[in-house]
C-alpha cells in the first residue's frame, strides 16, 4: 500500500486497532486516507482539530436481534446494524443491505463511502449505511414481510426525515422498502415520507430513483468521455452484475449509442455480441427472480460461461456494478489485454487496491463508486425535497436533475484534482472534494 502521510499514520493505525477484522473498512478508509496527505499539508486547521480522527469513528453504531418466523413456523434470528457515521452536513443518509455477507465491517465501509459519496453531491445530507445477513433470496413474500417488519421494529426508534434516512442497496429494493415503510407508519401512527427513499410512486417516491444509480454512472462516463472529445457512441461496455444497478446502466449505454456486450450474476456471465436484450434480463431478474444462465435460452446467438471472470471479455469501458471486491488485479490485468480505457465503478469498492494499481499503470482512466455511483443516493435526496414539498416532478425535469448532478461532480473531481497538483485523478478529486466539504462543515460546528 502506498505510504500515508506522517499525521494520518496513527490514526490509521487506530482504525485497524479499534477496529479488530474489518478489513472492508481498512481498505476503504486506507483509501481515502492515502489521498488526504496535501490537505493536511494545505490546511492544518484540521490536523488541529482532529478533524479526520473524529470523521473515522462513526457518530453512533447500533447493532440488533431481528427475530422471525418462517412459512414452515420456525423461528429465525438474524443481525440488524445501522452504523450513523457524519451528520455534519445533514440527516444520516444511505441504504441498508440485506446480503449474507454482512456484517459490521461491511455495514462501516459502506457507511463511511456514503460519508463522502453524500458530500459529494453538494446535497444536504450525512453519511449512514446498514442492513442485515438476512439472505432475500429463496423467500416467499410472506416471509420477506415479516422479516422487514421485525426489523423496522427495532429500527424505527433511530430513524426519522430530520435523524436518518435508509433507502435501498443489494437486496432491499421496492418490495423491501414498501414493507419497511408501512410498518414504520404503523408503529409510529405519522404518514413520514421522508422517512425512507426508494418508495413506490403512489406512496411518495420520486421518478427516476430506480434508474438513478444506474443512469448516473452512464453520464458520469459519458462526461469522461466528453472531456476527450469522445462519446458512447459505438463503443463496447462490459456491466457486471445484473441487479439494479447494472440493469439501468445497460439501458442508459445503449440510448446514448453504446453496446453492452455482457453482463452477469454470482454464478456465471452471458456474452451477447448484438447486445444484452434488457427487456430479457429484466424478465428474468425481477420478473422470474431467476438465474442469468436462463438468458442463453431465448438468446440463441449468446453465451454462458458458468464461473469465470466477466473481465475476460474484450471491451472499451468496464462497469463494475455487482458488489465489493469484484475487479481484483487479474482482472483488470484481463481488461487492460482487452484494450479498455475506462474503468468506471458502478457499485461500492467493486475494484482491489491492486487492481487499481494495474489499470493506473497501463494507463486506463479509473473513476471511484463514490462519485460515479453518487447519482442513487443524490436521487433520493431528490426525492426528500419533493417529499418535503409534498410535490412530484416529471420524469424528465428529475432525470435533467439527475444528469447535472452527476456532471457537477464529474466537474468537482478534475477540478480539485487540478488544484492539488494531480490532474485526470478522479480517485483524488473525489476524496478530497468530498472531504474538504465535510470537514469544513465540522469545523464551522465545533468539537461535536
Ligand atoms: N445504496 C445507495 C448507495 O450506495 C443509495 C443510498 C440512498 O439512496 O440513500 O449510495
Amino acid at each position: 500500500m502506498p505510504q500515508l502521510h506522517v499525521h494520518l499514520v496513527p490514526i490509521f493505525d487506530e482504525i485497524v486497532r479499534r477496529n479488530p477484522g474489518e478489513s472492508e473498512f481498512h481498505q476503504a478508509a486506507h483509501e481515502v486516507l492515502e489521498s488526504l496527505g496535501p490537505v493536511v499539508q494545505k490546511h492544518p486547521e484540521y490536523a488541529d482539530a482532529e478533524v479526520i480522527r473524529r470523521l473515522c469513528e462513526p457518530e453512533r453504531q447500533i447493532i440488533f436481534r431481528v427475530p422471525w418466523v418462517d412459512d414452515a413456523g420456525r423461528t429465525q434470528v438474524n443481525r440488524g446494524f445501522r452504523v450513523e457515521f457524519n451528520s455534519a452536513l445533514g440527516p444520516y443518509k444511505g441504504g441498508l443491505r440485506f446480503h449474507p455477507s454482512v456484517n459490521l465491517g461491511i455495514v462501516k465501509f459502506l457507511g463511511f463511502e456514503q460519508i463522502f459519496k453524500n458530500a459529494l453531491t453538494g446535497m444536504p445530507i450525512g453519511g449512514g449505511k446498514g442492513g442485515s445477513d438476512f439472505d432475500p433470496k429463496g423467500k416467499s413474500d410472506a416471509e420477506v414481510m415479516r422479516f422487514c417488519q421485525s426489523f423496522m421494529t427495532e429500527l424505527y426508534r433511530h430513524i426519522g426525515e430530520y435523524t436518518d434516512v435508509p433507502a435501498g442497496d443489494i437486496g432491499v429494493g421496492g418490495r423491501e422498502i414498501g414493507y419497511l415503510f408501512g410498518q414504520y407508519k404503523r408503529i409510529t401512527n405519522r404518514y413520514e415520507s421522508g422517512v425512507l427513499t426508494g418508495k413506490g410512486i403512489s406512496w411518495g417516491g420520486s421518478l427516476v430513483r430506480t434508474e438513478s444509480t444506474g443512469y448516473g454512472t452512464v453520464f458520469f462516463v459519458d462526461e469522461m468521455l466528453r472531456d476527450h472529445g469522445d462519446s458512447f457512441d459505438g463503443k463496447r461496455v462490459v456491466v457486471s452484475g445484473s441487479g439494479n444497478v447494472a440493469t439501468f446502466a445497460i439501458e442508459k449505454v445503449h440510448q446514448l449509442g453504446g453496446r453492452v456486450v455482457a453482463c452477469s450474476d454470482s454464478a456465471g456471465y452471458v456474452v451477447d455480441e448484438d447486445g444484452i436484450d434488457l427487456d430479457l434480463v429484466k424478465d428474468i431478474k425481477n420478473g422470474r427472480r431467476g438465474r442469468i444462465s436462463e438468458y442463453v435460452n431465448e438468446r440463441t446467438g449468446a453465451h454462458y460461461v458458468d464461473g469465470g471472470s466477466i473481465w475476460d471479455v474484450p471491451c472499451d469501458i468496464a462497469l463494475p456494478s455487482a458488489t465489493q471486491n469484484e475487479l481484483g488485479a487479474d482482472g483488470a490485468a484481463a481488461l487492460v489485454r482487452g484494450g479498455v480505457k475506462i474503468v468506471a465503478e458502478g457499485a461500492n469498492m467493486p475494484t482491489t487496491p491492486d487492481a487499481i494499481r494495474v489499470l493506473r499503470e497501463a494507463g486506463v482512466m479509473f473513476a471511484p463508486g463514490k462519485a460515479v455511483n453518487a447519482g442513487g443516493v443524490a436521487t433520493s435526496a431528490l426525492e426528500m425535497q419533493q417529499n418535503a414539498s409534498r410535490d412530484s416532478w416529471t420524469f424528465e425535469h428529475t432525470e435533467e436533475r439527475l444528469s447535472e448532478t452527476m456532471r457537477a461532480i464529474h466537474d468537482r473531481c478534475l477540478e480539485t484534482a487540478d488544484g492539488y497538483g494531480t490532474p485526470g485523478d478522479y480517485v483524488v478529486g473525489a476524496n478530497i472534494a468530498g472531504f474538504t466539504r465535510v470537514a469544513d462543515a465540522m469545523l464551522a460546528l465545533g468539537v461535536i
